[in-house]
């Protein structure tokens, strides 16, 4: 993408996102890696609602200005996106309502609950807090980038990123919009999810589809455990940090209709407790 577009699609995702709520006051930030490998930046403190093309800012992919323009403090966040991922042409944080009730309630949004969001986003985990604009950040996203499209940050708020400005916006909005819909759901007794069965052929589907590639299947969600997807670089395991295996505990007992579901794993782990204490 030449800089030009670049500045202009910012502008417009800005406003969507001033808009729709993501964002309040100068919250959030958007940037978009340009084919020569500059970065192209919204600016420290100005809402994204309220933006023009000529204040953005450009840096190189160290983050060093370009222009007299500052870009966000928070530049630090999207070059790490975009160094684990060369796929990522851009990245989109905000604050979205519902999505930002599910990091500080320090929940992941990796229930299989709708059809549609295993097809094209896939689940989204929550890195551990870190200080905002800090190493302590970046550090906690690392490990769940390489195979996730957004994640949640925990007491802060959403990240998403994608091939181009407007897929990385589209990604945020279905996790707002998902987040939205199992706060909802939670209100009327509960979601059903859907079994892994279904979540196979829906795997299926959106690898020949080309929604996602084989590298979703390695991440963080308990319910791809239950399914037989096998998780082809075998990193799936060493995601499950203690907040993925937290959030699947918190599943276990919100299945709705009294209904209890347990991982593999998690059996073995309450069963050897159990064991332990009648010791
Ligand atoms: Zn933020």
């Amino acid at each position: 993408m030449d800089e030009q577009t670049a500045r202009r699609e910012i502008v417009r995702v800005g406003k969507l996102m001033y808009e729709r709520s993501y964002v309040v006051s100068s919250d959030g930030n958007i940037s978009v890696r340009l084919d020569d490998g500059r970065i192209v930046a919204t600016p420290t403190q100005v809402s994204k609602g309220r933006m023009n093309e000529e204040m953005l800012a450009v840096t190189d992919m160290d983050g060093k200005p370009l222009t007299d323009k500052r870009a966000s403090s928070e530049l630090a966040m999207h070059l790490l996106i975009y160094r684990e991922r060369e796929d990522a042409r851009s990245v989109c944080h905000a604050h979205p309502p519902h999505g930002s009730a599910f990091a500080v309630a320090g929940l992941a949004i990796d229930q299989p609950i709708l059809s549609e969001v295993i097809l094209t986003l896939g689940c989204v985990p929550l890195a551990e807090y870190g200080t905002p604009s800090t190493d302590e950040l970046t550090e906690a996203m690392r490990p769940l980038v390489k195979h996730h499209n957004a994640l949640l940050m925990a007491n802060h708020g959403a990240v998403a990123f994608g091939a181009d400005v407007w897929q990385a916006f589209d990604r945020l909005e279905t996790l707002e919009h998902t987040a939205k819909i199992a706060i909802l759901a939670r209100a009327l007794g509960g979601a059903q999810n859907l079994s892994p069965d279904a979540i196979e052929k829906l795997i299926d589907v959106r690898e020949r589809a080309g929604y996602l590639d084989e590298r979703a299947r390695c991440q963080s969600c308990g319910y791809l455990h239950e399914t037989k997807i096998t998780c082809p670089t075998g990193e799936r395991n060493d995601e499950r940090r203690g907040d993925a295996a937290r959030t699947s505990a918190t599943n276990a007992t919100t299945n709705g209709a009294g209904k209890i579901s347990l991982t593999r794993d998690e059996l073995v782990e309450l069963l050897s407790q159990a064991a332990q204490l009648g010791k």
